[in-house]
């Protein structure tokens, strides 16, 4: 169950239609598991540590298939999935976050605004942490 969970909340990267379907019947299996657990365990610790994740599905089931789908988390707990993006009115051109960011997903022109490549983006944060200006912004 804990491996369904943790592969909701990362980021897929090259992600296909089918393997979106996957880890929508993820969910599934969650349930099905869930309740297997609760049916044959012998100590009510085990038949009732499957509850938060199905009290969780039935009243949140929206935002399990957000973190399918549209891999977004309303709450912006999951950081893997949360959205980098530069406020073009804010942001000076340093460079200081292009120059920091692992994997060159930032591409700008010194004194001009920057920009996040987002496939390129992996979600570290560390253009949120560097700049000085507030410019970058999560969603
Ligand atoms: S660190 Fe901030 S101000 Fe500097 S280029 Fe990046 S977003 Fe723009
Ligand atoms: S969050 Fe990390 S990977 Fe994404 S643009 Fe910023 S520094 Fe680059």
């Amino acid at each position: 169950m804990l491996e369904i969970l943790e592969n909701i909340t990362k980021r897929p990267f090259n992600l296909h239609g089918n393997e979106t379907l996957e880890r929508f019947k993820g969910i599934i299996h969650l349930e099905e598991l869930a309740e297997v657990i609760k049916d044959t365990s012998l100590c009510g610790l085990g038949q009732s540590a499957p509850n938060p994740v199905l009290s969780t599905i039935r009243w949140f089931r929206d935002e399990y298939e957000e973190h399918v789908f549209d891999r977004y988390c309303r709450a912006n707990v999951c950081q893997d999935l949360r959205t980098f993006k530069i406020n073009v009115e804010k942001c000076i051109g340093c460079t200081v976050c292009a120059k920091k960011c692992p994997t060159d997903a930032i591409i700008g022109a010194r004194k001009k605004p920057h920009f996040i490549i987002e496939d390129k983006c992996i979600a570290c944060g560390n253009c949120f942490d560097i700049c000085k200006f507030d410019a970058i912004e999560i969603s």
